[in-house]
């Protein structure tokens, strides 16, 4: 068998998933809402497939989404792309970085990978060829440090790949960090691919700032968006992704070989969706900033140290003094069996030589589930 998947877990967010089902425990760990997002998108979903058509939309995806998604871009970032050449539909986030990765990188590539790193990345690298050259940031606070940086890159690397805002680390990066991975693109001619999930979860009045508007990197990157995030729906794996036409070309020839096309139902919804008024963006993102406070309040009160969270859906404390065990595989073993709250631990998202005391806890719930988790951590503590 192909040794990319021999030896390799189940993924941690599935695997906490099935314990927590086993053990009837709250589920904090794998990152979805448990509230389904706008009844108008879902509705309109609902609409379609009763009514169709039902049949292949257009490979690169529904022109209403294509188009939708360029406004989008004009809308949040100023950014001008093209519908027709520069944006193409996937069936989620996961299938966009399979399409950029086997797309743009070859057999012998390097590609620079910043950890902690969302799981699928190190396999899909792998998967094509690539040669991953992993660097960190660490905590409390994950910044990026400029020389690490720098000396990761090499005149064999093809790309970068970044998770802005950044799962787990809830980390928004900042615009003197953005100007340094441009520099180094540009001084190594490398492309960035950037998966951008959470752009819409960021919080405390701050707004995302895509690698693409940064001199130089129009050109050069791709974007990545999935209406799972930013419409609450995370079931439906739509994605997309926006990125010059010469780039979108090849990752096209990628896409058709992979998923061919997304639900076209699914697709009329998104395109409606993300043509909703400005205030569902910043709605989301304030609900969301609310429960972050609502669980890290909780959270500090019984022990654990929190860090800071400036985006996304999730947390990540320390839990040192708490007795849950050395390491934080331990640590979310001993919550799950027995405090009845899942977390994952944040040593799944490195390649090798975890560090071992982080947890994440994913606050996208609704307050009385958050209750229910802080009174049960409370009661075991
Ligand atoms: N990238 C990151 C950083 C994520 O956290 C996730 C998880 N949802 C994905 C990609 C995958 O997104 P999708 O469900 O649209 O495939
Ligand atoms: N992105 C989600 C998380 O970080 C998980 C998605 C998945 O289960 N693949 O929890």
């Amino acid at each position: 068998t192909n040794p990319v998947f021999t030896g390799i877990d189940t993924t941690v967010f599935e695997t906490m998933s099935r314990l927590a089902m086993a053990h009837e425990a709250v589920n904090l760990g794998q990152g979805f809402p448990d509230v389904d997002g706008p009844e108008d998108i879902r509705r309109i979903a609902a609409d379609t497939l009763i009514d169709g058509p039902n049949q292949y939309p257009p490979m690169l995806g529904l022109p209403a989404l294509r188009q939708a998604v360029a406004e989008a871009n004009r809308r949040f970032y100023g950014l001008e792309v093209d519908p027709h050449s520069e944006v193409m539909v996937t069936s989620g986030a996961t299938e966009a970085l399979a399409d950029c990765l086997f797309a743009l990188v070859s057999p012998g590539d390097e590609v620079v990978l910043i950890e902690p790193l969302y799981d699928c990345y190190l396999p899909l690298v792998k998967q094509a060829g690539g040669i991953p050259v992993r660097m960190r940031v660490t905590p409390p606070d994950w910044s990026l440090n400029e020389d690490a940086l720098r000396a990761t890159f090499s005149e064999r690397t093809k790309a970068i790949l970044i998770n802005n805002p950044m799962n787990p680390t809830a980390k928004v990066f900042s615009e003197r960090e953005l100007q340094l991975i441009a520099d180094l693109c540009l001084e190594h001619d490398a492309y960035a691919i950037c998966d951008e999930v959470y752009e819409h979860l960021v919080f405390d009045g701050a707004r995302h700032r895509p690698l693409m508007c940064f001199d130089g990197m129009r050109e050069r990157t791709v974007r990545i968006g999935s209406a799972g995030k930013t419409f609450s729906l995370t079931g439906w794996k739509v994605g997309y992704i926006s990125g010059p036409a010469a780039l979108m070309d090849p990752i096209a020839k990628a896409h058709q070989w992979l998923t061919f096309t997304t639900p076209p139902n699914l697709q009329k919804a998104v395109a409606y969706g993300l043509g909703k008024e400005d205030g569902y963006f910043t709605g989301l993102a304030e609900d969301l900033m609310a429960k972050r406070d609502r669980m890290a309040s909780g959270l500090a009160q019984l022990g654990f140290s929190v860090l800071p969270c400036a985006a996304t859906y999730f947390l990540t404390c320390g839990f040192d003094g708490l007795g849950l065990g050395r390491t934080d595989v331990e640590a979310c073993r001993t919550l799950v069996t027995r405090a009845g709250v899942a977390a994952v631990p944040v040593s799944a998202f490195y390649g090798s030589d975890a560090p071992t005391g982080y947890i994440r806890f994913c606050f996208c719930k609704q307050d009385a589930v958050i209750d229910e988790a802080l009174v049960r951590l409370g009661a075991f503590l």
